[in-house]
């Protein structure tokens, strides 16, 4: 298990994968650990360990040692609260094992250590379930499957099966499922505190974990329960199996003090708390900042801020309606994102576009917190230089102005030119700018002469449908399909297919 080292164990008896080692195996390894206080032989509650430990037991006493043999017995799907003996040892060992080595460490006789270690043993359960089997090296097949929509309840973790199957729910679902078991099993003297250990057995993803974690505690901290401390992560796996067990340990004092002590082990260290520890009433604000608007606008800039809110829908609703051709598009040679990106970031650009003209927001203040919402929610490069440049445009138009076509020409190039100010691309780099520079130069024109509003934006945005089209035979030498340039011959750049579709949403509007 990796649990060697000061402040934990003394020695590990490694058998082969799934399998007890031998008597003499745990013999030796004993003898070589020994430093003098007595031996304590703990092992999880499998027939084959019980039996090679029972002899080691008998081997070391025979040659004039001290021991003691503990069994952990913590899995509650294993047997019945009637026969709590016969359970096996799942990741509760970890607990067990850590408290009674810190007792050990701090100078406690060995009937000392054994007591505790046993108390700690009575005070802890543990439950896991299995989303998939595990696969012994070597072997074609898993040693056993859990059907699709199903998961495995009470895995062992030498790739025994679940003790049944049920639906596969949501994380909130096996949470409960978990916590629930538990809280029924509560050991006789517990109070109300405990050690809380989510432990992955082989493939759960640590964000799974994660997830699933906060579902756990929260649960916890509803039935009264205090966590004193909790880990998260991998403790004892079973190969690659897919599944998480949860573990809680029902603490006293003299267990809560052991298990906090320091220790250091190949897979798992406890440092010592900081000194004075970390303020826990400083918390990161999740929330994105409030805008609110300081001052209104002028009546035309409100009008032009209304538009601009209205315009923002539009894109809003063609962003979603071509959210997977854009990560189509992202994924041949990026990252498959760009299609979520800008619909989340267009979501939360229109919602506080929408607030602001209500509190009377003239047009920049309305462009600069769509512009900081959409960087906000969509991430990625392209999130950043949308922020970006609806922010500059905004800055172009004021709060006081009236948008007419000639500022509107002054808040296009704003926005372009602040989109390669920022990402140092120009055209001919297969991204963004390579829609843009043109809707760009054909906007002033048609505006130069003498077109409306509806028909510039319309010409300008065909302009920019084809700029965008012809990406197709460029090679990218920007962004993150830099790194795959040739990949990306072939396909049209996402975020110039993006802007083209969006200055259209926005031309048919007119
Ligand atoms: P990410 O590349 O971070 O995953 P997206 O997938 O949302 O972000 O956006 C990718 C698009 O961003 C590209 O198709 C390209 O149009 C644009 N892009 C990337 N880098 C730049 C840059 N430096 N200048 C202009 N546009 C860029
Ligand atoms: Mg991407």
């Amino acid at each position: 298990m990796g649990w060697v080292g000061p402040g934990l164990v003394d020695g590990a008896v490694t058998g082969k994968v799934f399998a007890s080692p031998s008597a003499s195996q745990a013999r030796s390894v004993a003898k070589a650990a020994d430093h003098g206080g007595g031996i304590i032989l703990a092992f999880l509650n499998y027939a084959g360990d019980v039996l090679h430990f029972g002899m080691a037991a008998e081997l070391l006493k025979a040659d004039g040692y001290e021991v003691r043999s503990a069994v952990v017995t913590d899995d509650v799907a294993s047997a019945s609260k009637e026969e709590v003996k016969k359970r096996r040892g799942i990741a509760g060992g970890l607990a067990v094992l850590k408290v009674a080595a810190a007792a050990a460490e701090a100078g406690l006789g060995l009937d000392e250590v054994f007591r505790v270690l046993n108390k700690t043993n009575d005070r802890t359960r543990t439950f896991g379930v299995a989303f998939s089997g595990c696969t012994l090296p070597g072997s074609q097949k898993p040693l056993f499957e859990v059907p699709a929509g199903k998961i495995a309840v009470g895995l062992g973790v030498h790739g025994e099966p679940g003790i049944f199957e049920t639906d596969l729910g949501t994380a909130d679902d096996v949470a409960k499922l978990l916590v629930d078991k538990l809280l029924d099993e509560v050991p006789a003297g517990a109070g109300k505190k405990v050690i809380a250990l989510l432990n992955g057995l082989g493939s759960a993803k640590y964000e799974e974990l994660y997830v699933t974690y906060e579902s756990v505690a929260t649960r916890l901290l509803a039935a009264g329960i205090e966590i004193v401390d909790s880990e998260v992560g991998e403790f004892m796996t079973s190969l690659d199996m897919g599944g998480l067990s949860l573990t809680l340990v029902w603490v006293d004092e003299e267990i809560e003090n052991y298990w906090l002590t320091p220790c250091d082990s190949p897979a798992f260290r406890r440092a010592k708390l900081m000194d004075p520890p970390l303020d826990p009433s400083v918390v990161f604000n999740t929330e994105p900042e409030p805008f609110k608007v300081n001052k209104k606008g002028s009546e035309l800039s409100q009008k032009a801020a209304g538009q601009i809110a209205a315009g923002l829908t539009q894109v809003r609703d063609i962003l979603a309606k071509n959210e997977s051709m854009l990560g189509d598009l992202d994924a041949v040679a990026g990252d498959g994102d760009h299609g979520a990106g800008m619909t989340r970031g267009s979501n939360a650009a229109a919602e506080i576009a929408h607030e602001l003209v209500k509190d009377g927001a003239g047009a920049q203040t309305t462009l600069v917190g769509a512009g900081a919402r959409w960087a906000e929610q969509a991430g990625g490069a392209s999130g950043a230089l949308w922020g970006a440049a609806l922010t500059a445009a905004g800055n172009a138009l004021g709060d006081e102005n009236e948008v007419d076509l000639k500022a509107q020409v002054k808040a296009v190039d704003a926005f372009v030119n602040s989109i390669m100010v920022l990402g140092g691309a120009t055209v001919g780099d297969k991204t963004m700018i390579d829609a843009q520079v043109p809707f760009a130069k054909e906007f002033e024109r048609c505006v130069s002469e003498g077109h409306s509003a509806a028909d510039s934006w319309k010409l300008a945005a065909g302009v920019s449908v084809n700029a965008a089209n012809a990406t197709t035979k460029l090679v990218a030498k920007m962004g993150r399909a830099r790194v795959l340039g040739d990949k990306s011959l072939g396909s049209a750049d996402p975020g110039a297919i993006s802007f083209s579709l969006i200055v259209s949403a926005i031309g048919n509007m007119l």
